[in-house]
């Protein structure tokens, strides 16, 4: 399947500009991985989770915090749900070196905890430089916590989806987490409906089906 976006680096400037946002969010990751902020996630992470993927990429998927497999591996989106999150971007088209995966918490909350509001607060100068470098055109939210720290919302994601919102220069689509599809697959339709709502306001179909 042709890629949707090629990677960036086509051209001496586009490599320049790649680099300087390498080197730039190179600067936060040493930060986070020494952040000491929240006692109780510093007490039990393996490691920090930074973000990763296409550092010019149209579309960034925002999601809540590392779960066990992202603590262990330093990469968000790896287990369970980070595998349903690869499926959903290689229906859209994509391939996941196409967009950039980063999460509201960098650290793991124990037992998989919602993250605690003073949490997303001390990690929000985090994500907020990231996406500032990244400037993503699109950001997907995955699920309530994603998108209660982008856009302050205190709405439900039912009441978020379907529509475009703002953050900075991003345009913002929210959908349920892949956690949530994992325990309620019929939910599964309604995230296909949303990507397909964002693909048509980057301008793209779904690709044809496979026969
Ligand atoms: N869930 C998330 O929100 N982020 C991850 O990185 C993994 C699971």
């Amino acid at each position: 399947m042709p890629r949707r976006q090629p990677a960036p680096g086509g051209t001496t400037s586009g490599n320049q500009d790649a680099d300087a946002r390498r080197a730039a969010l190179a600067v936060i990751q040493r930060e986070v991985a020494k952040c000491t902020r929240c006692p109780e996630l510093v007490a039990n992470r393996t490691q920090t989770v930074f973000g990763v993927g296409n550092v010019a990429p149209r579309l960034a998927f925002f999601g809540e915090a590392p779960g066990a497999d992202e603590d262990r591996t330093g990469e968000p989106f790896v287990g369970a749900a980070g595998k349903l999150l690869n499926d959903i971007i290689q229906a859209m088209g994509f391939q996941r070196e196409d967009v950039y995966i980063l999460n509201v918490l960098k650290c793991r909350p124990p037992s998989n905890r919602a993250p605690e509001t003073d949490e997303v607060e001390n990690c929000r100068h985090f994500h907020e430089r990231q996406l500032d470098i990244l400037k993503p055109e699109f950001v997907c939210c995955l699920g309530l916590h994603a998108a209660k720290a982008l856009l302050r919302s205190t709405l439900s994601v039912g009441k978020l989806r379907s529509k475009v919102h703002e953050y900075g220069s991003s345009k913002v689509v929210v959908t349920y987490h892949p956690a949530y599809l994992l325990r309620n697959p019929p939910a599964k339709k309604d995230v296909w409906e949303d990507m397909k709502f964002l693909l048509g306001e980057m301008g793209l179909k779904p690709p044809a089906p496979k026969k």
